[in-house]
């Protein structure tokens, strides 16, 4: 499946919640707030959905937020489901822990899409090396570093100031200002994950 690139606010009527796709205009100028109703819809779908239809939109309200495509978020799932402990936490450590959603966490940048874009342009470096890859699983110890040619980049600024102003940044993350660095210190604890689901409603998805 090709990657989506149309609008994204289209998506968020789509859940009928929002993604967090577009970086500061989330928080600012959320047009969810504005027209709630789901594209293409005069009026919100009446009556209940189905218990599939429920699974199905939680794993796609997850697969959207990580930006991922159907099958690398599949594949995702079957390492997540091999992994000890909850196969739902594990995959949203999966996610959280990808190298272009660290970038994010870190504050680098507002939104993901932002953030691979850093990456793919060769901007982001892992433990002192450049690394391309968004899909990359950072681990406990790996320090991500972003070119210190970046500092004055506007993305860059607006990003780090808004993450400071919020106090988003989580406490499985080190910082460092003045490098551009950040270290992950440890796995994230569920409450400190960034994806607002039910993780639970994924799994049954796939266990269908
Ligand atoms: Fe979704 Fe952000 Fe658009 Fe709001 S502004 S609808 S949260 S992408």
């Amino acid at each position: 499946m090709a990657r989506y690139i149309g609008p994204v606010c289209k998506l968020c009527r789509r859940e009928q919640t929002k993604l967090f796709l577009k970086g500061d205009k989330c928080f600012t100028k959320c047009i969810l707030e504005k027209r709630s109703t789901p594209p293409g819809a005069a009026r919100p779908q009446r009556g209940k959905m189905s218990e599939y239809a429920v699974r199905l939109r939680e794993k796609q309200k997850l697969r959207r937020m990580a930006s991922m495509t159907e099958r690398p978020f599949e594949l995702l799932f079957e390492k997540a489901s091999k992994a000890t402990g909850k196969t739902g936490e594990a995959l949203l450590q999966y996610l959280e822990l990808r190298l272009d959603n660290v970038v994010k966490r870190l504050g680098f940048c507002l939104s993901l899409k932002t953030a691979r874009q850093l990456v793919l342009h060769g901007h982001v470096r892992v433990n002192g090396k450049a690394l391309n890859i968004p899909s990359y699983g950072i681990k406990p110890g790996d320090q991500v570093s972003l070119n210190p040619k970046l500092k004055e980049n506007l993305a860059v600024k607006l990003g780090l100031e808004a993450t400071e102003k919020r106090g988003i940044r989580p406490g499985f993350l080190e910082f460092n200002a003045g490098e551009l660095s950040g270290k992950l210190l440890r796995m994230p604890t569920r409450e400190e994950i960034s994806f607002p689901i039910q993780e639970q409603l994924v799994v049954e998805y796939y266990s269908k």
